[in-house]
């Protein structure tokens, strides 16, 4: 069911019922397995795609709800739902690729996929070839025709911010393009609509949104999904009825969610960019993004997410998220507390400084996750944590 005259906040508050009976929330499918009428209904199931009541690995009914509403939102055909943002990226990328393919991706990406395609593509024989993916047409300059099979983008990207041109990416014929739209979720942007193929998200973030769901989803038309889903059951990495529940719980408020923690980061921002102590803050809301003009074209929301740096490196970084009293540090965004993350120690840890420096990331830099606190008490609390790094920096 399509509505489209409905806003995007409506339908993600009415998507994925269709399996709910009488009961407003979603029913907790908590069960394995399912009884199964026929043996010919058994055929049916095992050899078909997408089953939701054969056994929980081939699918689930409330996960099929996540995934129902995660296909409408996104304008996909269908929609598969994973145990992690990361679960659902391997299986894109082993799935669809074989030995002797050849990949692109850009440079600057969430590093769990930096590193699945820097470690685990060259032990299977698939060739990957990173590109800076804010040069316009950068990707299209590195496909192989023949041998490229994908196309891999983040936008907003991981840390830094980076904005992919959608059109850009969509207009690329040949390969399967993919964009984890994770940092914007579906109601900041839907890349299919551009032309892209298969759009990605961790729904561990915004969308479940309360930090208490590991999951992920893949949408895009029922050929390539359909064709991941064979993949996908013998991967195992199938959704958690449980987080899929969550995942829907999140879906309903996340129009709400993304208006507030934008409105919370266009505050710190201000704040941040005034202050002596902090250099180069990106977010795509501000009008000192280089995409900024990209990000208005693209972006219904500039969310939450914040990245600066500190001057006096690696003591100033680290010193500021410690001193932080309502800001936690704690790897993850898109939920409720506001929470900071130190890339060079923490996500991106296991890069070479020259691959960190080609992410953008230095010691004293800091990544922000918005949360629903009042922006006030949050703009006391970074002020009071830069007075602790201006006092151990001597500034
Ligand atoms: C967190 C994240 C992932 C990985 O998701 P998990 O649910 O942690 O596996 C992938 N891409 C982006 C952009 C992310 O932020």
């Amino acid at each position: 069911m399509t509505e489209p005259e409905l806003h995007p906040e409506t339908r993600a508050i009415r998507a994925g019922r269709s399996d709910n009976d009488t009961a407003l929330a979603p029913i907790l499918w908590a069960t394995t397995t399912f009884v199964t009428p026929t043996v010919e209904e058994g055929r049916r199931m095992a050899t078909g795609v997408g089953a939701s009541r054969f056994y929980s690995r081939y699918g689930n009914p409330t996960v099929a709800g996540f995934e129902d509403a995660i296909a409408q939102l996104e304008g996909a055909e269908t929609a598969r739902a994973f145990a992690s943002g990361m679960g659902a990226i391997s299986a894109i990328v082993l799935g669809l690729c074989s030995s002797g393919d050849h990949i692109v991706a850009q440079r600057q990406l969430y590093a769990g996929t930096q590193l699945l395609l820097q470690t685990a593509c060259p032990r299977f024989g698939i060739d990957v070839t990173f590109v800076d993916a804010t040069e316009p047409g950068s990707f299209a300059a590195a496909i192989r025709p023949g041998k490229t099979t994908l196309v891999f983008a983040e936008t907003p990207a991981n840390p830094r911010l980076d904005l992919v041109d959608l059109d850009e990416l969509g207009a690329i014929a040949g390969p399967i393009t993919v964009v984890d739209s994770t940092l914007a979720t579906p109601l900041s942007q839907q890349p299919l609509a551009h032309g892209v193929d298969l759009v990605v998200h961790s729904a561990t973030k915004a969308i479940a949104g309360h930090n208490d769901a590991t999951l992920g989803v893949v949408a895009g038309s029922s050929e390539l999904v359909d064709w991941l889903y064979s993949f996908a059951v013998l991967q195992g990495a199938n959704a958690s009825p449980f987080d899929a529940m969550n995942g829907l719980r999140g879906l309903r408020t996340l129009g709400v969610r993304l208006r507030q923690q934008t409105e919370g980061a266009a505050e710190l921002v201000t704040f941040l960019e005034a202050h002596p102590a902090v250099s180069d803050v990106r977010w795509p809301g501000s009008p000192s993004h280089p995409q900024h003009q990209l990000a208005v074209r693209q972006l219904v929301h500039f969310g939450g997410l914040v990245t600066f740096d500190l001057r006096g490196g690696l003591v100033a970084g680290t010193t500021f998220v410690e001193s932080l009293a309502i800001a936690q540090l704690a790897t993850s965004l898109g939920g409720p507390e506001t929470l900071v993350t130190h890339p060079a120690s923490t996500t991106h840890v296991n890069l070479t400084p020259d691959e960190l420096a080609a992410n953008g990331i230095s010691p004293g830099t800091v990544r922000l996750s918005v949360g629903l606190e009042h922006p006030g008490d949050l703009v006391a609390d970074f002020g009071r944590a830069l007075a602790e790094v201006d006092r151990r920096t001597g500034r």
